[in-house]
């Protein structure tokens, strides 16, 4: 039987090691280790932050190992899960169809999608644990006509109690990552080899013949017949250049600012995140508390139990790059307009709820969804495979992404990484 290593185990690689096991042989090489949700009491690290002593977004690997942190311009950070299950594991759970722009240049995902409705518990009847605070929000943007709609959510709805630990790792097994997936494809007899990082592709005559991968500070190589990268939208880039194969300066991020007000007792950090979507023009808007800003920014110094937050979510413009030498990547002229026409939404929401504007605070941009340095164009439409890359070589990550959702993408990464699955067995 032939062989496959998939490169990463997130939202891509386990969809498409579980699509291609049992076909061929597959490992799957993740550099990060098993996942452990976040366990520490909330409370007194609002304590611990008056001390000072937490001040870099970064220290977060020190309370919570699986988040990677990277610095880009603007004082924006970026966000992506390091481990077993990749960025899903910390996932506000949110399922979002969003592929117009792959539709646009000739990629119909339609039977990928109905799989993933069939293999992935996806609901939307949740309103039934939102708190009055979040209910009074909807009505106004519904008065707004902002038209929200609720959030379809990846969990089993029995075993979610609401409690809001989305991101730092359901407590309940509740929320579905892509350890699910993973644990299918290994289930029937895929290999998975944990803290293992690929540095390169190596490629002998025009094809790949494996990947070079460092573990325990030791390199080695791993041969295959087929190789697939989906090590995210800032791992593959780097691979992909450490292997002489040339990438688009096109990175997006989707970057997210939180605009936010005291409203003693709200409870947001204790409610479903992101229970419902606005759709913009350029941005999404969405109830969310900011765990990232609750712990490391100084303008958040309320109990989080007294934070009511909105998030703003911005399709941002495709310029920007990752290499081995760092991160390039600020928020252009445009960016910074459709900012502020979110900012402007927000206070007036909070306006509504009886919150002037000077007495609201802004979070720390962040963003956590990245990818677009390998875009799909039509020309690829039908085998979503780059004439840049060795016939036997597939990148099947947010990579490919032509543009950004400006909206939660593993539905769409999933959808297209099950394609690549069917679709690379041919070329091999
Ligand atoms: C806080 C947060 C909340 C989010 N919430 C949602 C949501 O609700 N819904 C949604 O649709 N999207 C959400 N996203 C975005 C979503 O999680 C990611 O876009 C998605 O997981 C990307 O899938 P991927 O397979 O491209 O990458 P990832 O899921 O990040 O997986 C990449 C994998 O590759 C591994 N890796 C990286 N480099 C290497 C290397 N050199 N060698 C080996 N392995 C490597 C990583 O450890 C990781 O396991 C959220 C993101 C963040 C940060």
């Amino acid at each position: 039987m032939k062989t496959a290593i998939v490169v990463g185990s997130g939202a891509a690689g386990a969809t498409v090691a579980r699509e291609l096991q049992g076909k061929c042989e597959v490992t799957v090489l993740e550099a990060g280790s098993a996942f452990r949700p976040f366990v520490g009491n909330l409370t007194l690290f609002g304590k611990l932050k008056q001390t000072g002593l937490l001040f870099d977004e970064r220290m977060i690997r020190l309370i919570f190992p699986v988040m990677q942190i990277r610095r880009a311009a603007d004082r924006m950070i970026l966000v992506n899960g390091i481990g077993q299950g990749g960025t899903t594991t910390i996932c506000a759970g949110n399922a979002v169809r969003k592929d117009e722009e792959l539709q646009a240049i000739g990629i119909n995902l339609d039977v990928e999608f109905q799989e993933l409705y069939q293999e992935i518990p996806v609901y939307t009847q949740h309103q039934n644990k939102w708190h009055d605070r979040t209910k009074q929000v909807f009505d106004i943007c519904r008065d707004l006509n902002l038209e929200p709609m609720p959030t379809p959510k990846m969990a089993y709805a029995q075993r979610c109690s609401g409690c809001g630990k989305c991101v730092l790792g359901c407590p309940r097994g509740a929320k579905w990552d892509a350890r699910r997936f993973l644990q299918e494809a290994i289930g029937k007899g895929a290999q998975l080899v944990s803290q293992c990082k690929v540095e390169k592709v190596v490629i002998e005559n025009g094809r790949a013949t494996g990947v070079e991968a460092t573990s325990a500070r030791r390199t080695r190589f791993y041969s295959a017949d087929i190789t697939i990268l989906a090590a995210g939208g800032l791992g593959t880039p780097v691979i992909l250049q450490n292997s002489g194969i040339e990438c688009n300066a096109n990175l997006f991020v989707d970057p997210v600012l939180c605009v936010a007000a005291r409203i003693p007792d709200s409870q947001q950090d204790r409610e479903i995140p992101m229970p419902f979507i606005v759709q913009g023009e350029n941005f999404i808007l969405s109830p969310y508390f900011d765990f990232l800003s609750f712990f490391f920014n100084k303008h958040w110094k309320c109990p989080p139990s007294g934070i009511y937050s909105l998030m703003i979510k911005l399709a941002d413009s495709n310029c920007g790059s990752i290499s081995r030498r760092g991160v390039k990547k600020s928020l252009t002229d445009q960016d910074q307009v459709t900012l502020k026409e979110g900012v402007a939404l927000c206070t007036e929401i909070f306006r509504r709820l009886g919150i002037g504007s000077d007495a609201l605070f802004r979070g720390t941009l962040n963003a956590g969804h990245p990818g677009g340095m390998l875009p799909l164009t039509e020309r690829e439409a039908l085998t979503f495979h780059s004439a840049r890359l060795p016939p036997n070589l597939y990148v099947s990550d947010a990579t490919l992404l032509p543009r950004s959702l400006g909206n939660p993408p593993i539905f769409t990464i999933a959808a297209m990484a099950k394609r690549i699955g069917k679709l690379c067995l041919q070329y091999v």
